[in-house]
């Protein structure tokens, strides 16, 4: 009878700890203290699937760094944290490797891999927080590039089909910030990313910044490594220290809008920072639109935007997810009922 007692405690204990509330504060790069019901490591495909196959129902988000992710509130559901990791070369041919990483690896260690090995085409993209499995579903981008020019594959796990599949890069495939897995929240656990990169170095220097740097540098002599040291200088130098200053990048888009509507803009506010893009649109600096509010370096509470830069928003101590949306939310009007141009959010909000 004792052992019985004992057993259902055992077996009690265990359901309890299974089901214990888990703190995300470490999860998120806001550093927003929220709880979830559950919380799943997955190291393996197969802890997915087991997941699928236990919970068909279930509430779940999938987790990287948590740097793109505001939490609002409390997860109802299981947090789904990536822990798939591994670098590998799978070829080289014609002077170029074809290198597959694990989407649960931090981006900017594979970024610094690749230098140190030679491998050329994602140093304009060092040192952004998160992993390769964020990296991809958002397309990042900075300082030229984004990260689908590099992209060969993506091996998926179907959450809806319950299978794998790998999809080949189209031009389809990727937008500014967007992907098809992104279009498709909910449905594809990114798994494994095949980048095509180079043996052969060629410099990016579209940015300013980076023109500036190299401005009085022969273009051939320039290097992979002189590149990504760049970047990961002027980054530190211009972007928030997330120990101190916990946030998430840019929270909002940079607006695309048409020529007709920017000359409208133009007539309310002739000072507006916008660039011409490829496909024929305009593209308006969201951080000036910001700061044209009245919002630079503005605070209310613990939430505020950062000094050097209006599109990034901070917790300044220990904020909740819900201020931090309350005061993106004042902005947006706060924009619109100026410009007339609505925001949209590049962090998502759960
Ligand atoms: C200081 C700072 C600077 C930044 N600078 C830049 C920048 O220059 N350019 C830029 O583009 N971004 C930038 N970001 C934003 C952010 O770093 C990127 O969006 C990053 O790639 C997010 O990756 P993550 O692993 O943290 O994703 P998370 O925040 O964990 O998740 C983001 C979204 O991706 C989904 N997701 C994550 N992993 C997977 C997966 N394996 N399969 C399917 N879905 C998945 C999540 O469900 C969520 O919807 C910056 C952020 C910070 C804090």
């Amino acid at each position: 009878m004792e052992k019985e007692i004992w057993l259902k405690l055992k077996i009690w204990k265990k359901s309890k700890k299974m089901n214990k509330k888990k703190s995300l504060k470490n999860f998120n790069t806001f550093r927003v203290d929220v709880f979830c019901d559950n919380f799943l490591e997955i190291k393996r495909e197969q802890d997915l699937i087991s997941f699928f196959e236990k919970n068909k129902r279930r509430n779940f988000l999938i987790l990287g760094g948590g740097s793109n992710i505001l939490f609002s509130k409390n997860f109802k559901g299981t947090i789904l944290k990536n822990k798939l990791k591994g670098i590998k070369i799978l070829k080289k041919e014609n002077g170029n490797i074809f290198l597959e990483a694990g989407s649960g690896e931090n981006w900017h260690n594979l970024v610094y891999f690749c230098m140190r090995k030679n491998f050329w085409g994602l140093e304009n993209l060092a040192l952004i927080p998160g992993e390769v499995g964020g990296a991809v579903f958002g397309n990042i981008g900075a300082y030229g590039l984004e990260i689908k020019d590099k992209i060969f594959s993506v091996e998926v796990y179907d959450m809806e089909k319950k299978k794998t599949k790998v999809y080949k890069n189209t031009k389809k495939f990727f937008s500014y910030r967007n992907s098809y897995f992104k279009k498709n929240r909910g449905r594809f656990f990114i798994l494994k990313v095949v980048f095509k990169l180079s043996e052969k170095f060629e410099p990016i220097l579209r940015y300013k910044d980076l023109k500036e740097v190299f401005k009085n540098k022969n273009k051939e002599k320039i290097t992979g490594k002189n590149i990504f040291e760049a970047v990961v200088k002027i980054r530190k130098k211009k972007l928030p220290d997330l120990q101190k200053f916990p946030n998430n990048g840019s929270f909002f888009k940079n607006p695309e809008i048409s020529k007709k509507i920017s000359s409208e803009i133009l007539k309310i506010d002739p000072e507006v920072k916008f660039w011409e893009q490829e496909n024929g649109k305009i593209k308006i600096s969201a951080g000036y639109l910001i700061e044209s509010i009245g919002f630079k370096r503005k605070k209310i509470g613990n939430v505020g935007t950062y000094q050097k830069h209006a599109l990034v928003l901070i917790n300044f101590g220990e904020a909740k997810g819900s201020k931090i949306k309350k005061f993106s939310e004042k902005i947006k009007r706060e924009v619109f009922k100026k410009y007339g141009i609505l925001l949209e959010e590049e962090v998502f909000i759960v």
